[in-house]
């Protein structure tokens, strides 16, 4: 493959996303540092309760990774040796790693082919008396059916989380993402709706889940004087283990200022799928994503996929070639060294599958320019020129 000679030099590499942090981010982390606290203080008591602002949510636990909120959050429902849980395969391998982490099996529904979340019809054929949680991932940041999620769990008495890691401040019929499933894991790598450098959250209607959560993300210690058997100012116990996976209050200061642009962010990322929708239409070789009804997805990713899976690693490597940041998500997490060790076989789930290889996640990120889209329709458009002027090449 042809490469250097056809990337444009003079403009930088367009990432598929990167965080957008400001003066007042700057300002709200330096605070912290001049301050009395580092650790978790009252700086990620703030954050927690504008996180619970913001979602609409009961309780709100924040920790120092998306990952750490998925293993937190399946403890706190239960979830342990023996149990299942059933998840997407079309998702991070946290998603399901987190499960392992318990004891617990994993088994993999296949998608629903229109929008690559969690087919309920899937879900149904694997639940039974062993399912501890279904977990649905709201995959590019468009939230799963969780109605007929919940309509299925009911029948066999098991719960519904989300990996929200995508979905921060998308909603669906009006709901907010952090209220539509019993427990929400959200993230904030820099590439996710906002950003703390490293750290997540569970959001939670429950407050016994909420307070498993706490627990858990410091090494299972609980300090209310109600619930402890001795008494001591200087007493504590520890119930149920748990690990340090504490936020400090540095990130969650970036995170509270990150919080008051969600809106804006959103706003940005919706204008930017549109502008996409608008100008990639004529496209007859590529599929674009579309939102449901009656869901408002936070576009974390807008994945394209090729008609023809066999002209996607050129169409790829014309774009990276293009100084575009593309990337395929994901990899089924089955397709994984470590999950083939575990005994799971290709073909499991042949929508997710099909899925992955067609797509192609194109760059979107709330401080992209129109121009910035620009260019990449014109490398797509472009590359998929080529491709038919050289089908064999
Ligand atoms: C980013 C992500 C995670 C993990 O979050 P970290 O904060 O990186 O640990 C989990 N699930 C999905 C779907 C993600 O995209």
């Amino acid at each position: 493959m042809r490469s250097a000679s056809s990337s444009p030099l003079s403009e930088p590499i367009l990432p598929y996303s990167r965080q957008w942090i400001d003066e007042a981010d700057v300002a709200a982390v330096e605070e912290v540092l001049r301050g009395d606290w580092l650790t978790t203080g009252p700086t990620v008591d703030r954050f927690e309760r504008e996180l619970e602002r913001v979602t609409g949510g009961r309780h709100a636990v924040a920790l120092n990774s998306g990952t750490s909120a998925l293993h937190a959050m399946y403890a706190a429902a239960g979830v342990g040796p023996g149990d299942e849980v059933i998840t997407s395969p079309l998702t991070f391998a946290a998603t399901a790693n987190a499960a392992l982490y318990l004891g617990a099996t994993v088994r993999f529904a296949d998608v629903d082919a229109a929008t690559g979340n969690i087919d309920p019809a899937s879900v149904a054929n694997l639940l039974s008396e062993r399912t501890r949680a279904v977990v649905a991932v709201d995959y590019a940041g468009h939230p799963a059916d969780y109605a007929a999620l919940r309509r299925l769990a009911g029948q066999w008495s098991t719960v519904v989380l989300a990996d929200g890691a995508h979905s921060l401040g998308a909603t669906q019929g009006g709901k907010m993402v952090g209220t539509l499933a019993m427990a929400t894991a959200l993230s904030f790598h820099p590439v996710k709706s906002i950003t703390t450098g490293e750290g997540g959250a569970v959001v939670t209607g429950s407050r016994r889940l909420a307070a498993r959560v706490r627990a858990f993300r410091n090494h299972g210690i609980i300090r209310d004087s109600g619930l402890l058997r001795r008494r001591g100012a200087w007493y504590y116990e520890v119930r149920a283990l748990g690990y340090n996976y504490r936020l400090s209050d540095i990130h969650a200061a970036l995170g509270a200022s990150q919080l008051r642009r969600l809106d804006d962010f959103i706003r940005r990322r919706r204008a930017l799928a549109a502008l996409y929708t608008e100008r990639l239409g004529h496209l007859e070789a590529i599929e674009l994503p579309r939102a449901r009804a009656d869901t408002a997805p936070s576009w974390h990713l807008f994945v394209v996929r090729v008609r023809e899976a066999r002209i996607r690693r050129r169409l790829f490597e014309h774009l990276r070639a293009a100084g575009l940041g593309v990337q395929v998500h994901y990899i089924p997490v089955y397709w994984h060294p470590h999950y083939q060790s575990l005994g799971y076989r290709r073909g499991l789930c042949p929508q997710a599958e099909d899925f992955y290889r067609r797509a192609i996640s194109l760059p979107l990120f709330p401080r992209m320019t129109e121009a910035d889209v620009d260019r990449v329709v014109d490398a797509l458009s472009s590359g998929l020129a080529k491709l038919r002027a050289r089908p064999r090449t």
